[in-house]
């Protein structure tokens, strides 16, 4: 897609809703779409009320960014995933609570419910720890999203990616709901895992649903 006015609103209108569906609190999470010459991202430590058009940063492949502001702090992960898959066009990264409480037990989220298929396998990998911001952290995203359309960030946050900022976002609180899930039931024991024949048959149902 082309760097637009359009685009910049839709990545400011992303982020906002974000916080107001209650996955983000505060600026602490990102947004990015990709673009012909790269990507356009979230800028560093503003708050998103305040964002204007101009104020979403245009990077380019290589990392360059041409703007007044600085892209957000996670830029790294976010031209690395675009770098490396071309099934992806938005990306979404948050602290979201629940998420992140099992993100901060070092746990991903097993087939515990049928629609962990959602972010496109078996299971959501929890990525190990790394400083915010570096290229060791991109590294172990990548690795946990192989595959996959969503992964946890240990003692982090988790990331969502889609075609779209408008699926990037649904998945993140898709992803929030099944660890809030897993989380509750957690509290009474370990839920029982769907077997893998049973999650290949979802994930086959997965790829015609919504197909004519
Ligand atoms: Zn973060």
């Amino acid at each position: 897609m082309r760097d637009s006015l359009d685009l910049r609103q839709t990545v400011i209108a992303t982020a906002l809703d974000m916080n107001a569906l209650g996955i983000n609190r505060g600026k602490s999470g990102n947004v990015s779409a990709r673009i012909d010459t790269g990507l356009l991202i979230t800028p560093s430590g503003m708050p998103y009320a305040d964002i204007a058009p101009d104020d979403v940063v245009a990077m380019g492949l290589d990392g360059s960014a041409d703007a007044p502001r600085k892209p957000s702090s996670e830029w790294r992960f976010h031209r690395d995933i675009y770098a490396s898959r071309d099934d992806v066009h938005a990306i979404v990264h948050t602290h979201s609570p629940f998420a992140t409480t099992l993100a901060c037990l070092d746990r991903g989220i097993p087939a515990f419910h049928y629609m962990i298929a959602v972010a496109g396998g078996t299971d959501i990998r929890c990525a190990p720890y790394a400083t915010f911001g570096t290229q060791q952290l991109s590294d172990h995203a990548l690795r946990a999203l192989a595959g996959r359309r969503a992964c946890l960030l240990a003692h982090h946050g988790m990331i969502a990616v889609g075609e779209s900022l408008k699926a990037a976002l649904a998945l993140a609180v898709e992803v929030e709901t099944l660890a809030e899930m897993y989380w509750r039931a957690l509290q009474i024991g370990e839920p029982v895992h769907l077997a893998p024949d049973e999650m290949d048959t979802v994930l086959r149902k997965f790829e015609d649903y919504g197909k004519p």
